[in-house]
């Protein structure tokens, strides 16, 4: 998650469709979006209003087309507009769109996350966010206890108790990092620096008996791509054992996404460990509202209506959401996984390439096939593995950057805290378009100035 910090207000450019509709969308809806990120407060200027997309191109209301290196955060693992997810999608809308009872679709959906991951049992939902406080009310349901341990910089949805920022110290009780979050809900939030398995090990020797759980994202996606160090999620998952509490792996954002398996496929599928607890959302719902979590079978079925935890949702399983998420992981081969890396690969060179010869410090980071350039100097920080790292950043060449790609036709996440994200349908030119944004965006980064576009 980006760092709540904004630039004056966005200003228009005037005369182009974006900004008039950017206008329209201020007077109606706080700060013009429906999601904070989107309203480009980290990087200046006029959001892009889309209006279509084709598979790996975004087209804006003003005919601009891009090459979409977001993919609506991660879901669209296949492109935009995939004829066999649009054909699925449009029969099954003909057949109604929800019911409110059980489906078929919705044990085939379940069955292929189960089929595909360390997981016993799932609960369809609609969104990561409850997906993750969900696990977590299941959690202390489970164990008796109530506090969660996080980690700083790792996002796991907006729900109260997760909202949590770091106080001063290497583990603190979370202070709630937004207005209108109760001190109460976040007081039973331990919040550590990623990647730091000896502050993780003190917590637990301070608090063992009350850590009902630890949440992490199985490979950080939301400070830029940060992967775990090596044994630090297999070190989390043995000490919760040792004490009696949850371990939550988080792949919302890597799950389906990096491997068949998710994040999980690259370790602890290797490393012969298995979460207790598991989110998933993004890429399971093809592009529709759907997430999921899941885990052990005894401790999933402490959920209503088998056991006391409660949790529910009208639109959960919805037929729509999950079939455009059903057909999408069939879709998802390992030929398509293959492509994936190769793309993500390619871009990372190129990028890194493009910097390096423009004199740019910076390093490229990988977590499976999530990278993202950190505008970091590489002598003071080799490796990015925590927050910390990620916001020492030079902000204002990522701007500049950013900036650059945007006007040559790159959709880049409007954040240095994010991660990009390829889809199978990034083809070759796409990559040339990329290539040929990449020199006059570095030089742009080079010459930028710290206050210039303040
Ligand atoms: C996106 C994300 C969430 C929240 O998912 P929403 O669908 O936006 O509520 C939770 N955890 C991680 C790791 C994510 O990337």
């Amino acid at each position: 998650m980006e760092p709540m910090t904004s630039l004056d207000s966005p200003t228009a450019p005037s005369g182009t469709a974006s900004s008039a509709l950017f206008a329209r969308a201020l007077e109606v809806t706080p700060g013009g979006v429906n999601s904070p990120v989107r309203a480009f407060r980290a990087v200046g200027g006029t959001p892009c209003f889309m209006s279509s997309g084709s598979g790996p191109y975004l087209y804006d209301v003003d005919g601009n087309e891009y090459v979409d290196l977001i993919c609506s955060w991660g879901p669209l693992l296949l492109g935009h507009a995939h004829p066999e997810v649009v054909d699925a999608v449009q029969r099954a809308t003909s057949r109604g769109t929800s019911f409110g009872t059980p489906t078929l679709l919705e044990v085939e959906l379940a069955a292929e996350i189960v089929d595909r991951t360390p997981v016993d049992q799932v609960r369809l939902v609609s969104t990561g966010t409850e997906a993750t406080m969900s696990a977590i009310r299941l959690a202390r349901g489970f164990t008796g206890r109530e506090l969660v341990v996080k980690f700083v910089g790792c996002y796991h949805g907006h729900s109260d108790g997760l909202l949590a920022a770091a106080g001063s110290g290497v583990a603190t009780f979370g202070l709630p990092s937004s207005p209108g979050v109760p001190k109460g809900s976040t007081a039973a939030t331990v919040v550590v620096p990623y990647n730091d398995t000896a502050a993780v090990k003190e917590v637990f020797a301070s608090y063992g008996e009350e850590i009902a759980c630890v949440i992490t994202e199985a490979a950080c996606g939301n400070m830029g791509a940060v992967a775990p160090v090596e044994g630090f999620n297999a070190t989390l998952s043995r000490l919760c054992r040792e004490h009696g509490a949850l371990f939550i792996s988080d792949e919302v954002m890597t799950g389906f996404r990096v491997t068949r398996s998710g994040y999980w496929g690259i370790d602890g599928a290797v490393e012969g460990w298995v979460p207790d607890l598991m989110t998933f959302g993004k890429v399971m719902g093809g592009g529709f509202p759907a997430a999921a979590f899941g885990g052990r079978r005894d401790v999933m079925s402490q959920l209503a209506p088998v056991g006391p935890v409660y949790q529910g949702g009208t639109l959960s399983g919805n037929p729509i959401a999950t079939t455009a998420g059903l057909t999408t992981l069939r879709l998802a081969t390992d030929e398509v996984y293959a492509r994936l890396d190769e793309v993500a690969g390619t871009i990372a060179h190129l990028v890194s390439d493009a910097l390096g010869a423009a004199g740019v410090p910076h390093v490229v980071q990988w977590a499976g096939n999530l990278f993202s350039p950190f505008f970091v100097d590489p002598a003071e920080i080799a490796v990015v593995q925590n927050f910390d790292d990620a916001s020492r950043q030079s902000l204002h060449r990522f701007r500049a950057f950013f900036h650059a790609m945007l006007d040559q036709g790159v959709y880049l996440p409007p954040s240095a805290f994010e991660a990009w994200f390829v889809s199978a349908a990034h083809d070759d030119r796409a990559l040339d378009k990329i290539a040929a944004a990449l020199p006059m965006a570095a030089a742009a980064a080079a010459a930028a100035r710290p206050d210039e576009d303040r």
